[in-house]
């Protein structure tokens, strides 16, 4: 059984910016407004990872790395929502079999916080202990992989990994709202981004991307009553007049709140800015869809990367019509 659950827990977390994901989506799931990271070795030897959300009760540390336990599922009423916001209760099982995982948590009700330390998804013997700490959590990973030596064997180096890292972090922090981030390597006294949590999305992509990017951004907000339901979109794309992205920013997508890959979304976007672009330049393009749940799968792929919808020609094709009514308006002003 151990095998088997390392091998899955292979699948699902297959580099240190997938577990980075997790952890994220984790801690602002929990409510959180300033998430703290640093990384040794880019997160092969050690990710911490501080947030100031609600913090984990007590009583649900011995059961926080079981899979699919039905005190997890319990919390949630919507078998839905579990599919679309991810709910697998897999993130922590998964990291906790194939690394040192250690978990400070507190919350608001508990005098003190709680430290547990887990191995192959269990609470080790001597349970929880008490320590000093804020409201919060504290997520310590240390050797990633020290135990799956095919996986090690896969991935780059630290730099490499690291640049991962700082690519998801990125892109969480220009759609969470209200959230600040700071990343920063181990041993380093300065932070390779500062996100401070009252910023809107404009001066986050400054902040990130530069300021070429973010003064040639304009707004598209979308809502529409499609055949897939009630749909929503915000985002910030490029002013076909002047943007020249020689960098080569992957587009950066959400649906509902998780960060997806979205391959007909993309292509057809880079379809629209063909007609408006010079050869060579590319749309900087951040995208928050809003769809009904039960028409969304996140599932097709153990790490979720890539997402699947209902109607999804239908809605790819309202996006395009807006984008390209927007650009022309543009143009001719
Ligand atoms: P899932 O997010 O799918 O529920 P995870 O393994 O990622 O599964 O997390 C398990 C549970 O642990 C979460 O549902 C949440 O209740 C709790 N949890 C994990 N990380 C945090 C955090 N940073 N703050 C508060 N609760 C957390
Ligand atoms: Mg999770």
């Amino acid at each position: 059984k151990s095998v088997v659950n390392k091998i899955a827990a292979g699948e699902i977390i297959i580099a240190p910016a997938n577990a980075i994901k997790e952890l994220l989506e984790n801690s602002i799931d929990a409510g959180s407004t300033t998430i703290d990271i640093t990384i040794k070795d880019g997160g092969l030897k050690q990710i911490t990872i501080t947030d100031n959300g609600s913090g984990i009760n007590k009583d649900d540390l011995p059961i926080l790395c079981e899979r699919f336990t039905t005190s997890k599922l319990s919390k949630f009423e919507d078998l839905q929502s579990i599919a679309t916001y991810g709910f697998r209760g897999e993130a922590l099982a998964s990291i906790s079999q194939i690394s040192h995982l250690t978990v400070i948590t507190k919350t608001k009700n508990e005098p003190t916080a709680w430290k547990a330390q887990f191995t192959d998804g269990m609470l080790n013997k001597n349970g929880a202990k008490p320590v000093a700490g804020k409201n919060g959590t504290s997520l310590i990973i240390e050797d990633l992989f020290y135990n799956v030596k095919s996986r090690l064997r896969a991935l780059r180096g630290g730099n490499e990994e690291y640049l991962k890292i700082v690519d998801v972090v990125n892109r969480y922090s220009v759609h969470s709202k209200n959230v600040g981030f700071t990343i920063k390597k181990t041993g380093s006294n300065s932070n390779d981004l500062i996100i401070r949590p009252n910023l809107n999305t404009k001066d986050r992509i400054k902040v990130i991307y530069g300021s070429s990017v973010a003064n040639d951004l304009i707004d598209l907000s979308l809502q529409a009553n499609l055949d897939v339901g009630l749909f929503k979109c915000e985002g910030m794309i490029t002013n076909s007049n002047y943007y020249n992205n020689k960098k080569r920013i992957q587009p950066i997508f959400f649906i509902n709140n998780r960060l997806v890959a979205c391959d007909p979304l993309k292509r057809a976007i880079n379809q629209v800015y063909s007609s408006y672009l010079p050869k060579g330049h590319t749309p900087f393009i951040y995208l928050a869809l809003e769809l009904d749940p039960v028409n969304v799968d996140v599932n097709v792929h153990p790490t979720k990367r890539e997402v699947r919808f209902l109607h999804e020609d239908e809605v790819i094709d309202y996006i395009v019509r807006e984008l390209e009514a927007k650009l022309s308006s543009l143009d001719s002003s």
